[in-house]
């Protein structure tokens, strides 16, 4: 069994823009080696947002070096992209854009869910790129709710939905660059649930809502982060009350992390040519 190595109920709070409220759970800035791949999770909301006609959300900005994949559960996000791409996700919906070598991009509420206003919530992962593939051209996948398999778990403990990865033989949908497994997971109150697990791989749990021991050792109430040791084959989940969490697993990259605002590569100089190659109109635009 994969034990726990801590785990984080209290972390700061800031806006992403007006439309964004976020608790950041996670940032490479400070557990960079047990979260690989993964860089940073942002939870947003739960907040209830008044109808509006305002645009809330981000403008333009740029990204490189690295994907960001955003997960809605209640609301809507409007998406737009520097390739072209675009698109409103709603709850069950997945959004995994590969920034790679320069995205610009915009992030705001879904102009439908904006007038009619109503309960926003969401995650964002950034996942790093392996040094390889950070430069490839950036690209975008949208992935709708119907699109992700929706496992039972045995014994009626529960669901596992899976955005990316493989569970137990079924695959997910997403195309990653590194082995990832991304796991929405709904677990049934009074459930005991065992979930097979690659050995020597990152494992973390983050627990949206609920009250869950995890590992038999550490019980938790959402929201609440765990990062688990990375030996072991197994994670044990028992839930006092219905429970929802976000599994992320993957093999650590194992390579220098230099990040500066929007941008994530190896060294001090790819920093450097990401800003002039922005700068100078290279990303492109919205
Ligand atoms: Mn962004």
């Amino acid at each position: 069994m994969k034990k726990v190595l801590f785990a984080r109920t209290k972390v700061s709070a800031h806006w992403v823009g007006d439309g964004f409220p976020v608790r950041n759970f996670f940032s490479y800035s400070d557990i960079a080696d047990q979260i690989s791949p993964f860089l940073l999770m942002d939870y947003a909301g739960p907040k209830v947002f008044p109808p509006t006609e305002k645009r809330l959300g981000v403008g333009e900005h740029p990204h490189r070096g690295f994907e960001t994949v955003t997960i809605v559960y209640s609301g809507e996000v409007e998406h737009r992209d520097s390739t072209g791409a675009g698109g409103t996700i709603g709850p069950g919906d997945v959004q995994w854009m590969t920034a790679a070598s320069g995205i610009v991009h915009e992030e705001f509420h879904g102009r439908e869910f904006a007038k009619r206003g109503g309960d926003f919530e969401m995650v964002q992962l950034w996942v790093n790129l392996p040094k390889t593939f950070k430069m490839n051209p950036p690209g975008y996948q949208e992935i709708k709710d119907q699109a992700i398999p929706a496992i039972q778990l045995p014994d009626g403990s529960g669901i596992v939905r899976i955005i990316a990865g493989n569970y137990q033989g079924d695959q997910g949908p997403a195309r990653t660059f590194s082995p990832i497994n991304l796991w929405d997971l709904k677990l049934n109150q009074g459930t005991n649930a065992s979930i097979p697990l690659p050995d020597n791989e990152t494992a973390v749990v983050f627990l949206m809502k609920g009250t869950v021991t995890v590992s038999g050792t550490e019980t938790l109430t959402g929201p609440a982060l765990c990062v688990l040791d990375p030996e072991g084959t197994e994670l044990e989940l028992n839930a006092s009350n219905d429970a929802r969490i976000l599994f992320l697993g993957g093999k650590p990259l194992h390579e220098p992390i230099v990040g500066y605002g929007p941008f994530v590569m190896n060294t001090e100089a790819e920093i450097r040519e990401a800003f002039q190659d922005y700068q100078s109109g290279k990303f492109g635009r919205t």
